[in-house]
């Protein structure tokens, strides 16, 4: 394409502000990101308390996100290590180590386990490793990943894994389709998981997952610093494909209180999340391949409340456990918990609800649930609702959701890209963002 060719960017969360940069830097003069929200970031956002950044969306590193790192070497930005991971007890609050997952457990066997998943990892990476999904629709990675782990035979190592998926909001191993889980549970963030568990076991101190020191949101605005027309506030009114004329994409937005402006563009790239509501917003009339493709998107409904709180010390909180037992919270109740700083008396809360409740039904509900765990809470900083992790279901990916999606990418000069076109991670979303400007700009 033209480096003079005009480029139009939905969304400045990490995939959109990735794709600008990279535009940019492949000598693209004409790139403009329009965000719908006041400011930068999508699912990576914070608020400052006490000079201190508290993530109210993405927060953990694992080494394997090079893309990340690579930005933060460019801003000069540090990374620590996170709290301690724990299990907690909903009834009564008592805090348990995470070997307690591992309490009457074969190691042998888990160990087994272990080498087994890796050796799928393997087996699956031409599908699921690097950018996006290839050539899923005929594999067994289209079905909920409790049912590929039950016909390969993990047992022992299930419920290990309901930390990285069901604790960071990605639902039930019944929920979330194989294909996602494997893509997300890649070697990288696997063996941080492993590493949490043994360095857990064997008392010693975490070096990882990292969290970024001055937050993930600075990072983000690093980044936006860097994009030359970039408009927060920005309402898009209508979207037109297909135009007639050198120019076939037609925007009309208006930015914060300004006129409208009609603007034409040769490329249009959407990073905003791709269920049918979000889509919607985007005014933007779909073809009717494109109307079926994103019809079964859905995405789960998660929440962070930021709070001061006595009662739970430093540390990261799995709340998996109650009355004893390996138990599975719902409907607004907290799921994961961390105070993030040492030291500070706030507390972030991370629970999942049904579609369709909102922070002011889910809002008492954590908080009477915290009361149960013996969490005294003060201030309450915040609640946040999230549209969270995008993805079409199991029967839809046999269905040759994938292949469909990719087969869009440029129909009406319009790309499509963030979580949803790959998993609901910072690196994920970065890495498929660049990878799509070096495929088709
Ligand atoms: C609680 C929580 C914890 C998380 N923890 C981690 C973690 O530890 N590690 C990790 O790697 N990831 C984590 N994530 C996930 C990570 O934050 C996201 O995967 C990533 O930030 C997604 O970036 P994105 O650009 O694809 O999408 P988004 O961040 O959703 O960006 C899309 C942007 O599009 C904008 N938009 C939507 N509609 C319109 C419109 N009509 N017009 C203009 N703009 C529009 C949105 O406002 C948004 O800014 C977490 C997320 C949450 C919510």
């Amino acid at each position: 394409m033209d480096r003079g060719s005009r480029i139009a960017i939905v969304g400045a969360g990490a995939g959109g502000l990735a794709a600008a940069l990279h535009l940019q830097e492949r000598g693209y003069r004409h790139v403009t990101v329009m965000e719908r929200e006041p400011d930068v970031g999508g699912l990576c956002d914070a608020i400052q308390i006490g000079g201190k950044p508290y993530e109210l969306g993405a927060a953990l590193l694992s080494w394997e996100y090079k893309n990340v790192f690579q930005f933060l070497r460019r801003y000069d930005m540090e990374t620590s290590p996170v709290a301690p991971f724990y299990l907690l007890d909903r009834a009564g609050g008592k805090v348990l180590p995470l070997t307690w997952l591992m309490e009457g457990q074969d190691k042998l066997a888990l160990a087994a386990d272990v080498t087994r998943y890796l050796f799928q990892l393997m087996r699956y990476h031409s599908e699921v490793g690097g950018p996006g999904f290839r050539d899923i629709e005929d594999t067994d990675l289209c079905q909920p990943f409790e049912a590929w782990l039950d016909a390969h035979g993990f047992t022992a190592l299930k419920n290990q894994l309901v930390i990285p998926i069901t604790c960071y909001g990605y639902g039930r191993l019944s929920e979330i389709p194989a294909a996602h889980a494997l893509k997300y549970l890649n070697f990288g963030n696997f063996s941080t998981s492993l590493y949490i568990s043994g360095v857990e076991a064997l008392g010693g101190q975490l070096s990882w997952p990292r969290k970024i020191v001055q937050g993930m949101h600075s990072l983000m605005a690093n980044i936006a610093g860097e994009v030359t027309d970039l408009r927060v506030g920005c309402t898009i009114e209508q979207i037109e494909r297909d135009r007639p004329g050198p120019h076939p994409i037609r925007i009309r937005s208006r930015t914060g209180t300004d006129a409208p402006v009609e603007e034409d563009f040769d490329a249009l790239i959407v990073t905003s999340k791709q269920d049918p509501e979000t889509m919607a917003g985007l005014q933007m009339p779909l073809d009717p391949s494109e109307a079926a493709l994103f019809a079964p998107v859905q995405a789960r409904n998660f929440f962070t409340l930021v709070c001061d709180a006595q009662g739970l010390g430093y540390g990261l909180y799995c709340a998996i456990v109650e009355n004893g037992a390996f138990s599975l919270p719902s409907g607004g109740v907290p799921i994961f918990m961390g105070r993030l700083w040492e030291g500070s008396p706030v507390l972030n809360v991370y629970a999942e609800a049904e579609a369709g409740a909102d922070e002011t039904v889910v809002k008492p509900r954590m908080l009477a649930a915290l009361e149960q765990m013996n969490v005294t809470v003060g201030k309450v900083h915040t609640i946040r609702r999230w549209k969270y992790f995008p993805h079409a279901p199991a029967e839809a990916l046999a269905d040759g959701f994938f292949q469909k999606f990719e087969a869009a990418q440029g129909r009406h000069a319009t790309y499509y890209a963030g979580s949803g076109a790959c998993f609901e991670c910072v690196e994920d979303s970065i890495e498929y963002s660049v990878a799509l400007v070096q495929r088709f700009f």
